[in-house]
């Protein structure tokens, strides 16, 4: 046949997969969903005749103009609706999953045919490095890990840290209960992440760099392998990158999928080889991080920001989003909505319109009761919150936090003490033990709502919830423990009716 046949990432729409995206020469790319074995002689036939199973096909696809950022539309196949017709795309604004889905990963002509290096290229040819660095500072971009620190300033610090040899480091030990963002940005464009460090490391003036990733993922460590020598390969990496004099390469470093190995210490320990256990801060990973070195941290979709803040200005990418929180963020939608998948939105925009508008509400026409976002350290917020602008600060106010971008949604049906237990039952075990508050008080929290849930709580044992969360979170040495105890606290906040009706009346 006179067709090629192409893997590329996810274009985030899990509800809907599989998902076949079909491009016939000077037509609209069409996507195909719910696409079985069976349909593949069908598919294969009619788009050698320049023809699509209409029965199949979710929309057509725009190009994203790499110049303006607008949609462009192909010809044909008018009868399928807009990508911008549906609803689980229209409210979204993809700017670092705008390739996703649509381009070969394993492919770096591809990445480079839509503008990838493109940004590198202009940085290291024609950009100061501390010209990147302003710039990267006046995009407002924060850390995407979950702190939020803002990512320009955490390079001046790196960079203005005394000693030649440094280190940065790309966060990609995502671990988070129902969030897979890095994963998906991984292994849908495992270039855009290159391109970013590669920029960040001229900036800096840092000529290492490592990718400490979890060995849960082995298709992300597979393409970014891949990736790395394709790029050096191609004089993307290594000696005198781009004629510009400059050296930088990146190493992989896989971990074992300890939970806390995603704090900056325990990450750098994990990396030297130590068991992955946090230390007190400072010295802070700037001033001494990997083997002691001056080390820059930043995670998967920080980086990932990187190459479009260089091609389009900090202007562009700060009037995306809010006031003090610009750009876009990527959260993975899950749980019990009815359109589960990666969605992308500005910064600012509401809990209501990810759930609502981009999720569909409640999965089965169930009503929704909740969302926890923020992963462990994170809470649940009612339904009643949901017009909460989705920002690093105004989830703080609700009691929970942004985290890496994992929205888990719950329905009418589900018990939220349950869910606090869950949480407690995670973090407890990924404790890793070095702190008395951390170690031994999760596991009480534990153990008290294993009593409640089983019908054997007391109202005392509400009041100890209270008072040794409050506890943990004060004397917990590292993020984990500080902030483990955020779901059984929102959870007793806005849902302790149901707390009191798990609780014998006797108790
Ligand atoms: Fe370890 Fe928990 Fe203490 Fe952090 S708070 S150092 S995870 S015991």
């Amino acid at each position: 046949y006179d067709i090629t046949l192409v893997k590329t990432g996810c274009i985030g729409f899990c509800k809907e997969e599989p998902i076949v995206s079909v491009t016939i020469p000077g037509k609209s790319q069409v996507l195909l969903h719910k696409v079985r074995p069976d349909d593949a002689e069908r598919i294969i036939a009619l788009a050698l005749k320049g023809e699509i199973p209409e029965d199949l096909a979710l929309c057509r696809i725009p190009d994203w103009d790499h110049i303006t950022g607008n949609l462009v539309y192909g010809d044909g196949f008018e009868s399928v609706p807009d990508y911008g017709e549906i609803r689980f795309f229209s409210h979204q604004k993809k700017v670092i999953l705008r390739d996703s889905g649509l381009i070969n990963p394993e492919d770096i002509d591809e990445y480079i045919g839509i503008g990838g290096y493109s940004a590198a290229f202009k940085a290291l040819n024609s950009m100061d490095p501390d010209t990147i660095i302003e710039e990267v500072k006046k995009s407002g971009l924060r850390g995407r890990g979950g702190a939020g620190f803002p990512a320009g300033l955490k390079w001046e610090i790196t960079k203005k840290a005394p000693g030649t040899e440094k280190f940065i480091v790309c966060n990609a030990d995502e671990g988070d209960p129902g969030a897979y963002m890095n994963r998906n940005e991984m292994e849908s464009d495992p270039h855009m992440l290159l391109e970013g460090m590669l920029i960040g490391a001229y900036g800096m003036d840092v000529h290492e760099g490592l990718i400490y990733i979890r060995a849960e993922y082995p298709l992300a460590i597979e393409r970014l392998t891949l990736a790395l020598d394709q790029a050096r390969a191609y004089g993307l990496l290594g000696k005198n990158i781009l004629n510009s004099g400059f050296d930088f390469d990146i190493q992989i470093a896989t971990g074992a999928g300890a939970f806390v190995c995603g704090e900056s210490t325990a990450l750098a320990a994990s990396i030297e080889g130590k068991t992955g256990r946090p230390r007190l801060r400072p010295p802070r990973l700037t001033e001494k991080g990997v083997f002691g070195r001056p080390t820059d941290l930043n995670n998967v979709e920080t980086w990932c920001n990187v190459p479009v803040i260089i091609t389009k200005g900090a202007t562009w990418y700060s009037d995306i989003g809010a006031k003090g929180n610009t750009g876009t963020k990527v959260f993975s939608l899950v749980g019990k909505v009815e359109n589960i998948g990666m969605v992308e939105v500005p910064l600012g925009t509401s809990l209501r319109t990810i759930i609502y508008d981009i999720g569909s509400g409640g999965a089965g026409g169930k009503e929704v009761k909740a969302v926890q976002t923020g992963g462990p350290s994170g809470g649940c917020i009612p339904v009643r919150l949901f017009d909460t602008p989705v920002d690093f600060e105004n989830l703080n106010m609700v009691g929970t936090m942004m985290g890496s971008g994992g929205l888990v949604v719950m329905d009418e049906d589900t018990n939220m003490v349950d869910i606090a237990r869950y949480f407690i039952n995670f973090a407890s075990s990924e404790s890793c033990g070095k702190c008395v508050p951390c170690r031994e008080g999760l596991k009480h929290l534990l153990l008290i709502l294993n009593r409640i849930v089983s019908g054997k709580g007391t109202r005392d044992d509400i009041e100890i919830l209270k008072e040794l969360s409050d506890t943990v979170q004060k004397t917990s040495l590292c993020g984990l423990g500080q902030t483990a105890p955020n779901p059984v606290l929102t959870t007793l906040q806005y849902f302790g009716e149901e707390y009191e009706k798990l609780i014998a009346p006797e108790g």
